[in-house]
């Protein structure tokens, strides 16, 4: 096994790094562990210094980590930089709460005073995957290095000059070795660093299959967990909506990141009343993208993130076409180089087709016609993922009833889901479980002790 950055705009091999072996693993569990024992003790304005300046130092950069990004894994170049600067965001945002968010808290008895105390725990390990290569490392790592926790990372296999660049970042920014660990592994080596005795949990963001691995290897060992795991967004589009904004939204919410966001808006469900003009306009929108090289800011469409992942797309989009969905748009792939996939819009897709319960990773929509607001509901929550979802309404009290009834972890009226530093992610069913981002962030890996005294 080796790990290759790959320019998915071009498939042309970038770079290759050498795998670790398990003994040097387990000598960087080690280290980790060591470096617990200090970092464990070291003040919050030390650790605040430190990543304030992984900020500063991720801003002063800026093009160049956005550049690796977009080689690494094709994503548009102003997205790429969108994404350095949400980093710094972040680092900054725990940097300075982290001391208030896990301050005592005082705990209301008749006989005694007591309060929870908030602990790190230790190593902890993290899984990530290439979609957000920066960001979903730093919002792991930053609330647990603020925490007082060390962390090891194993980034996707395909990203590895931005898992490099992360490294080096923290290293710089004053960190001692140790506290951020990049681990160059192939993923059968995650169960050897959960079962060790030295490391106290596990964050996975990525697939279904991989969630499900790593929650057993957790559960097997009594390890805590956060698992990020898939999205099937819904996009509901009420009759009162503003049709102009909607379809705009709905553009930018399936093509964010060529499609590849776990909180992408997948499944477009409107009520008959208004799915005419919306069908009308959303195609023509989607249609307008200009696909073409990410590095060039003209650029709005831009290459899946591999090969492999332009080929599993198209075969999932044949299985649904087999089994009935007709294509509005699309449905294939461009005759040009790189990992490029047509916008595609579907519609018909039933419950029995294979697609209807699939997360689509690529610029794919599906469309569902509804007669109302209640069938709307219904058909958002026929589905094994939770995670975000979204309502379009002129009426925002009405926007708010739906949004309650929705089975996700995040709802928004009138714009797609959408990350940031202050508010809470994650999902419930399949798309994972626990928190990451806001104050509930840094309380994952934390031990939350009783403090009583009687
Ligand atoms: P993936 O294939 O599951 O990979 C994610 C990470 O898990 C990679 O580092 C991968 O390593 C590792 N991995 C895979 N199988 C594993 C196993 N059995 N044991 C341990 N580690 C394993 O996912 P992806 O294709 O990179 O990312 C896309 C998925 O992530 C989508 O489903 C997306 O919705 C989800 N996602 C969720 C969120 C969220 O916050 N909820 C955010 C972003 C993405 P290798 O690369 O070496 O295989």
């Amino acid at each position: 096994m080796t790990i290759t950055s790959i320019n998915p705009a071009t498939n042309e091999k970038l770079q290759q790094f050498e795998p670790q072996t398990k003994d040097a693993v387990i000598e960087a569990i080690g280290t980790a562990h060591e470096a617990y024992k200090d970092w464990r003790k070291t003040t919050f304005s030390h650790r605040k210094n430190c990543l304030l300046k992984f900020a500063k130092l991720l801003r002063a950069d800026a093009d160049e980590f956005a550049r690796t990004i977009t080689l690494d894994m094709g994503k548009r170049i102003s997205e790429s930089q969108y994404e350095i600067e949400y980093c710094a965001n972040i680092a900054e945002f725990y940097a300075n709460g982290a001391e208030q968010f896990l301050a005592d808290q005082k705990v209301e008895v008749e006989d005694a005073n007591a309060y929870i105390h908030y602990e790190p725990l230790g190593v902890l390990m993290g899984v990530m995957p290439w979609n957000f290569p920066f960001y979903q490392v730093v919002r792991f790592a930053a609330p647990n290095i603020m925490a007082g926790n060390t962390v090891m990372v194993k980034h996707a296999s395909n990203v590895p000059q931005c898992a490099k660049a992360i490294e080096e970042l923290f290293t710089e920014c004053g960190l001692p070795k140790g506290v951020y660990t990049n681990l160059f592994i192939p993923s059968e080596f995650v169960e050897a660093i959960v079962s060790d005795q030295r490391v106290q949990g596990v964050s996975l963001t990525g697939s279904e299959p991989a969630g499900a691995a790593v929650a057993a290897l957790a559960g097997k060992n009594l390890k805590r967990s956060v698992l990020e795991l898939g999205g099937n967004d819904p996009f509901i589009v009420l009759e009162d909506a503003d049709l102009d904004h909607t379809i705009e939204q709905a553009v930018k919410g399936r093509t964010v990141n060529a499609g590849q966001s776990c909180v992408a808006s997948k499944r477009f469900i409107v009520v008959e009343a208004v799915a005419e003009s919306f069908i009308a306009g959303f195609k023509q929108q989607m249609s307008e993208l200009k696909m073409g090289d990410p590095m060039d800011e003209g650029t709005t469409l831009a290459p899946l993130s591999s090969e492999e992942a332009a080929v599993d797309l198209l075969e999932k989009v044949q299985s649904s076409i087999n089994a009935g969905a007709v294509v509005l748009l699309g449905g294939d792939r461009p005759d040009r180089e790189g990992a490029y996939f047509n916008p595609t819009i579907l519609s018909g897709v039933t419950p029995d087709n294979p697609i209807f319960d699939q997360e689509l990773f690529g610029p794919v929509a599906t469309i569902y016609i509804v007669k109302d607001e209640a069938a709307a509901i219904k058909l958002a929550n026929q589905s094994s993922y939770g995670l975000g979802g979204s309502v379009f309404t002129a009426d925002t009290e009405r926007g708010r009833r739906v949004a309650e009834k929705v089975e996700t972890g995040m709802m928004f009226v009138n714009r797609p889901t959408k990350s940031q530093a202050e508010l809470p992610f994650g999902g419930i069913k399949k798309s994972g479980y626990g928190r990451e981002l806001s104050h509930l962030g840094i309380l994952e890996f934390v031990n939350k002790k009783l403090i009583h005294l009687g």
